[in-house]
């Protein structure tokens, strides 16, 4: 049939009825694919460009339904009402499928896991790139972090469980294991605080001890015209045993201000014994500090300059020698000559 007949085509859609919602059905004589002219524009090269629908005529009558918005709406709430329908069996075929058990719950496998996913496999793991592998029941075997469904997932608004966006879920695993590997830690830890803390040497001795330094307190004191701070530096040996200092000073070692968790040398003088919370406390004074050596960390008692003054008078008291000029001398009997010796000296030497 020739092009030219497509002018008797009536192009105009001929109403056929209104419906209740509003919707209207339509009568078309023209084309749809050509739109009534017979000639598809752009498909020169084949045939022409006739169109192979209405075989070039134009004419091909059809009709049609434009859906009013009320139709529209009321669909769409028959196809949102469908899947909401569907949510119970859809979230828990995703719980399932993601090695989550009936009460949400997931047990993330910590650690290596490649060398145990036959196992993992077996005992109902599922596996995804983001979390890893997940069981539905804990278990003893492998360290594992619970993982509520409602901390890795939303619900769309079909009520369809969906994952949280990857940052969220990787934030929450993080958290997880963070906190996993803190309770662990504290338990070490509480293995640590086992060790009784005890005093070390005598008051008044000099001692050496290398001890981290595990906390610092700062306050304010009203010594000197303008008051200052003082700070009580507190260290913990490897023994457990803690050691005080306090000092108005800002103690350096090798040009760097003293930091908690590194450990020093330090040697001072045990100025007081004392218990603070049911722990044994050894305050030192006159400390001297410097970078831990590898050497033991026992400490060594020394004697301070005082002490052995303080010790040799005792000693020359007790051995009747007496001072003049700065000179101690030996009591002697004036009758013999013989020098006179207190009883426990003579059977010392005796
Ligand atoms: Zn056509």
């Amino acid at each position: 049939m020739p092009i030219g007949d497509v002018y008797k085509v009536n192009r105009e859609p001929v109403l056929v009825k209104t419906y209740k919602d509003g919707s209207t059905r339509w009568h078309s004589e023209a084309c749809p694919k050509c739109g009534g002219t017979g000639y598809l524009h752009g498909y020169e090269h084949i045939d022409g460009a006739r169109c192979w629908k209405c075989n070039a005529t134009g004419r091909y009558p059809h009709e049609w339904t434009e859906p009013s918005d009320e139709r529209i709406e009321k669909q769409r709430a028959k196809e949102k009402a469908k899947l909401i329908a569907q949510a119970d069996e859809k979230n828990a075929y995703f719980m399932k499928s993601h090695g989550f058990n009936d009460d949400g719950k997931t047990y993330l496998v910590l650690g290596d896991t490649y060398s145990i996913k036959d196992d993992l496999k077996s005992l109902g793991a599922k596996f995804d790139y983001l979390m890893g592998w997940k069981l539905p029941k804990d278990t003893d075997k492998y360290p594992t972090v619970e993982i509520a469904i409602d901390e890795v997932t939303d619900k769309d608004e079909n009520g369809w469980l969906i994952y949280k966006p990857n940052m969220d879920i990787e934030e929450v695993v993080k958290k997880k294991k963070q906190a996993y590997a803190d309770s662990h830690k504290s338990e070490e830890e509480k293995d640590k605080n086992v060790k009784i803390s005890d005093y070390l040497g005598n008051v008044g001795e000099k001692i050496t001890v290398t001890a981290k330094l595990i906390k610092e307190y700062t306050y304010d004191t009203n010594y000197g015209y303008y008051g200052g701070t003082s700070t009580i530096y507190t260290f913990e040996d490897d023994n457990g045993n803690k050691i005080l200092w306090t000092t108005s000073s800002m103690p350096y070692v090798n040009d760097k201000p003293i930091e908690s968790g590194k450990t020093y040398t330090i040697t001072g003088t045990v100025k007081e014994h004392k218990e603070y919370k049911g722990e044994k406390e050894t305050v030192l004074t006159r400390c001297k500090l410097t970078a831990a050596t590898n050497e033991s960390l026992n400490y060594i008692v020394e004697e301070t300059e005082d002490d052995a003054i303080m010790r040799r008078e005792e000693w020359n008291k007790d051995a009747g020698y007496y001072e003049r000029d700065g000179v101690y001398k030996p009591k002697v009997d004036v009758k013999t000559g013989a020098m006179i010796l207190p009883k426990e000296i003579y059977d010392m030497w005796n």
